[in-house]
């Protein structure tokens, strides 16, 4: 018999209602992104962003609006992530659909040289979008499946490359994974995942991993899967299970208990890092946690598109100042 290599069965993906020919034919104006943003802002038609009155006037040579009531003159973008940027909107609709569809990402160094913007530029841009879409989703996990895996990994920071006196301070902490930063998951099966940084030089603690799993999954969670780490010891209470494999003994699946999901995931985002993001900030690790899991998370969403517009009209902004302060 012919042999034939298994493939597990995925249901299959709804297919994007974008792709980037659409949209550069579509978006081909400003004009065009502002309708577009205008009815996505005001489905019912335009209210006024001070007062809230439906009486409107238009001022077409401006692109402003006017509220007959209050005499507040405003914009499509007034007071969202898109105002007071001197950026084309057809290029910023352009950023969104590449950050957002991307499977792995997109570095500001290659939409630098999409745009055709400065380096500055779409830095901050990537940053804003990644604001827009931190905590887009807040619902617990293990409502719906009720099998949680749970995982910690170290990202960046190979010592070689590192500042001499870092990397003396570093040694100096015992305990310390040569200045990785410590990120811990959580994936419901067949469901969402959560990823969350415990910062630079970080090792993880009980009480770290304790606080993440308290924040991020519902009591209803039937089964927790994690590797042999002492921080889950415990984790189990009179409706949840704990399930273990011991990784380091060479076990990786047994039965229910297993975290291939949740590794997946860290691959997946490792690979992302060392594709588009050759020089990731561990300051901005977070942001790009963000940034994956909205995409991770809405992978099979024909409308991530119009549902990242919709995040950015309903975010304020990130002011530059705020993101490149020291910290
Ligand atoms: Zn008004």
């Amino acid at each position: 018999m012919k042999h034939t290599k298994y493939s597990a069965k995925k249901a299959p993906a709804q297919k994007s209602d974008m792709d980037l020919m659409k949209l550069i034919v579509k978006f081909d104006t400003d004009e065009k992104c502002r309708i577009a943003l205008e009815k996505l802002r005001w489905p019912d038609g335009v209210r006024c962003v001070r007062c809230g009155s439906e009486k409107i006037s238009r001022n077409y040579k401006r692109n402003q609006f006017e509220c007959t009531p209050c005499g507040y003159h405003f914009s499509v973008t007034a007071g969202t992530i898109f105002h007071d940027s001197h950026l084309p909107l057809r290029k910023w609709f352009i950023a969104i659909y590449l950050i957002c569809e991307s499977k792995k990402g997109i570095s500001a160094l290659q939409l630098k040289r999409v745009l055709g913007v400065a380096y500055k530029t779409a830095w901050y841009l990537c940053h804003r979008i990644r604001e827009a879409v931190k905590d887009a989703d807040t619902t617990l996990l293990g409502l719906e499946s009720g099998f949680v895996e749970a995982d910690e990994t170290y990202i960046g920071g190979k010592a070689k490359n590192m500042h001499k006196a870092r990397r003396e301070a570093l040694a100096m902490k015992p305990g310390t994974k040569r200045g990785k930063s410590a990120v811990v998951g959580a994936i419901e099966r067949n469901g969402k995942v959560r990823l969350q940084c415990l910062g630079a030089d970080h090792t993880v603690t009980k009480e770290a991993l304790r606080a993440f799993l308290k924040a991020k999954l519902a009591d209803e969670t039937k089964v927790i899967s994690t590797d042999e780490h002492t921080g889950y010891v415990g984790i189990d209470d009179d409706n949840t299970i704990h399930v273990s494999v011991y990784h380091r003994g060479g076990e990786y699946v047994r039965g229910l208990a297993h975290t291939n999901t949740l590794e997946n995931v860290w691959s997946l985002f490792k690979r992302s890092i060392v594709g588009s993001y050759h020089q990731l900030s561990m300051k901005h690790l977070d942001r790009y946690l963000d940034e994956f899991e909205f995409r991770f998370n809405n992978r099979q969403n024909p409308f991530l598109f119009r549902d990242t517009l919709l995040r950015l009209l309903s975010s304020s902004n990130l002011e530059y100042k705020d993101l490149t302060a020291k910290t």
